[in-house]
């Protein structure tokens, strides 16, 4: 699509200007978020190289092997490419691309194997991680990135409608998962990247593995899930019920979850800080006498990547800005029991305030 075209290079010309007044030489990106949010080009890592070399003065040069190269050439037409054949060395290929003085940025999440021989290839060079270049860059999402995430957002809202007509009871964890990962492809996302599918007792641990055990009646759920769309992550999770809900604690431990997620959004604005909106969504908790239950932070930010910056958290009083989208999720564990946790996406619009991406309703749903 040209206007993705068009907006990764524009994020190369940024990214270039940064690499220029922080003295770095250049930025070499393997498979990540990062590459494909500094060349519009999706790709899963493997043993053999590909990295785009960013240089200071703005030139962007995809390093591939041969049999990349067609894709690469339709996936990112506009960035020259460099190939290397089965028993060629691509080491020396980056290395080659690097001029200019100053230290080398790497991906954050590139793999040791290649920064390892990224080094010895460049023997006299400083590298660093180029966090500090692409953190503040994807952080701030322009109007495309937000769309996208809306509309991953809205896909993963869709299915979780669908899953609640399903069947709970007698079924397992495992099966609920197969379902909604199914629902997820059928609304629309490309990739499924999680089904936590966590039933009764299991509840109490927020990252549970969906499992095999059985769904019974009055057990509480709590359904995680999320994938991606043209790359932009979803991550929504709700908290249900199996059978009538009979009020007791369960409904009262959701009634403050809800009242949590919604002290979150209202402290969720442009200019308040990251922490402001944990402390905000905690208070609620604490006050209930739940507070050494809420055992994780209020929220990530999303886009790329699943967990990336801002973070909301304690001690990050980094501020919020138009264009920052981050998951608004208190929970409540209770172990041996069960846990609730309701997660949105939300972003902080051009207004400064914060608005919802996932529009799911909030209810304590009954399922069957
Ligand atoms: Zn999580
Ligand atoms: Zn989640
Ligand atoms: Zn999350």
């Amino acid at each position: 699509m040209p206007s993705e075209r068009a907006s990764a290079a524009d994020r190369r010309t940024r990214a270039a200007a940064e690499l220029r007044k922080r003295g770095f030489a250049a930025l070499l990106a393997s498979p990540s978020a990062d590459l494909f949010y500094l060349a519009g080009y999706q790709m899963f890592p493997s043993e053999r190289l590909t990295c785009l070399v960013l240089d200071c003065a703005g030139k962007a040069t995809i390093v591939c092997p041969e049999l990349e190269a067609p894709r690469a050439a339709v996936a990112a037409p506009d960035i020259e490419r460099s190939t290397w054949g089965e028993t060629d060395d691509p080491y020396t290929v980056v290395a080659s691309l690097v001029r200019g003085s100053g230290t080398v940025a790497v991906a954050d999440q590139m793999w040791a194997e290649f920064l390892l021989k990224l080094q010895a290839a460049l023997p006299d060079r400083a590298f660093a991680v180029a966090s500090p270049i692409t953190r503040g860059l994807r952080m701030r999402k322009d109007a495309a990135e937000m769309e996208a995430l809306r509309l991953v957002s809205e896909s993963a809202d869709r299915a979780y409608a669908q899953v609640l007509k399903r069947p709970f009871a007698g079924r397992t964890e495992r099966e609920i998962g197969a379902e909604l990962a199914e629902l997820l492809r059928a609304e629309g996302h490309d990739e499924v990247g999680f089904t936590i599918v966590a039933s009764g007792a299991n509840g109490a641990s927020p990252h549970h593995e969906t499992g095999d055990r059985r769904i019974a009646q009055g057990d509480t759920v709590v359904l995680d899930f999320g994938g991606a769309m043209r790359g932009y992550r979803s991550d929504i999770t709700r908290t249900v019920h199996v059978g009538g809900i009979a009020g007791g604690e369960e409904q009262k431990v959701h009634d403050t979850v809800r009242r949590a997620q919604e002290a979150g959004y209202a402290a969720a604005r442009k200019d308040a800080s990251a922490e402001s909106v944990d402390v905000a969504a905690r208070r609620v908790i604490d006050d209930a006498g739940y507070g050494k239950f809420f055992i994780h932070r209020t929220g990530h930010g999303i886009g790329l990547d699943g967990h990336e910056h801002p973070y909301l958290v304690r001690g990050n009083r980094e501020m919020l800005e138009p264009g920052m989208a981050f998951s608004i999720e208190p929970g409540i564990y209770l172990p041996g029991r069960f846990g609730v946790r309701i997660e949105d996406i939300a972003v902080i619009d051009a207004d400064g305030s914060a608005r919802p991406l996932n529009r799911a309703d909030h209810a304590f749903a009954s399922v069957a």
